[in-house]
């Protein structure tokens, strides 16, 4: 079988980075007041979601935009965020609101997630984004499933007709890639924890995405010989991610390797829909 083909996220991200800096250049030689900005919103001390924070704004930085750090403490209720959020929504700066999950537990996050306003949901986490971008409308896809439609897409991974496996259905990952999927003419099989006979049901695929927050959860046997894999998953300790790419890998058509795969597209799509909102805006 001949060498399957890497898809390779992290210089993707890096391109990507590269063109958006020279869009907000664009941008601002054509409208001198244009200072767009990523609103991040932290709730609690969380040291995860602070790191996850700080690459967001970082990755602003390294494009030229703006972004503006709001950090709430971790007894904030749902009424104080969503005087936070409605406080952004109303500026008119603020063209990307990210309310970083989770939060703690006596905020109710969905509707603080609904509350963020349409045009500037560039994490894609509302309901309405959600439903919208199910039936095909033009609208931002949550960030981490829109970067793996954006890889797939660059490396010309056709997806019609294909037999695709999900594995995970959360709100931000599993769920609306299928949807993604399918409005590309997959035939999409969601799976989950409660899902009877996985194993079979991945070695049927022709497209299998592991979105389940369990190393090395699928296992190379369950591979079907020249299939695609997309591992959604990353686990710093242990350097791997959903699937047992170390064995599985050779026998797939391609694969995002663990790191440098889903993980930079994710980040570069979050500020590209940042940078399409503050373009739309202004123009
Ligand atoms: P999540 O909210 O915990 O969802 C996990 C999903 O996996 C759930 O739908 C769950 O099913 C399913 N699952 C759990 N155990 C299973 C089992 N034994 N068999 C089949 N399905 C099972 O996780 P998430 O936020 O979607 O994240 C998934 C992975 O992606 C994690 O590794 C995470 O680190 C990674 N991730 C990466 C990025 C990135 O930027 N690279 C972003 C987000 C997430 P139920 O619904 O039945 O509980």
């Amino acid at each position: 079988m001949s060498e399957p083909m890497i898809l390779d996220g992290k210089t993707l991200a890096k391109e990507t980075r590269k063109a958006l800096k020279q869009q907000i250049q664009a941008l601002q030689e054509k409208h001198p007041n244009a200072k767009p900005v990523l609103a991040t919103i932290l709730v609690g001390d969380d040291p995860a979601s602070a790191t996850y924070v700080k690459m967001k704004q970082t990755s602003c930085k390294k494009v030229g935009m703006e972004s503006l750090k709001v950090e709430m403490p971790k007894q904030t209720t749902t009424a104080e965020l969503l005087a936070k959020i409605q406080e952004l929504n109303a500026d008119e700066n603020v063209r990307g609101i990210l309310l970083q999950h989770p939060v703690p537990k006596q905020i109710d996050e969905r509707v603080c997630f609904d509350a963020i306003a349409l045009e500037k949901d560039v994490d894609g986490v509302t309901c309405l984004g959600f439903g919208m971008m199910a039936m095909g409308e033009n609208v931002y896809g949550s960030a981490t499933p829109q970067g793996i439609m954006t890889l797939i897409d660059h490396y010309k991974i056709d997806l019609k007709g294909k037999d695709v496996v999900v594995v995970g259905r959360s709100p931000i990952l599993g769920k609306p890639l299928a949807m993604m999927m399918l409005n590309k003419h997959a035939t999409v099989t969601i799976c989950h924890s409660r899902t009877e006979n996985l194993a079979d049901k991945v070695k049927a695929a022709d497209v299998v995405v592991g979105a389940v927050g369990i190393p090395n959860f699928i296992k190379a046997e369950w591979i079907k010989d020249g299939a695609v894999i997309i591992d959604a998953g990353y686990h710093p300790a242990e350097n791997c991610g959903d699937v047992d790419l170390a064995a599985a890998a050779e026998k797939s058509s391609a694969y995002t390797p663990v790191p440098g795969g889903v993980g930079p597209m994710t980040i570069a799509t979050l500020i590209a829909q940042t940078v399409d909102s503050a373009t739309k805006y202004y123009q």
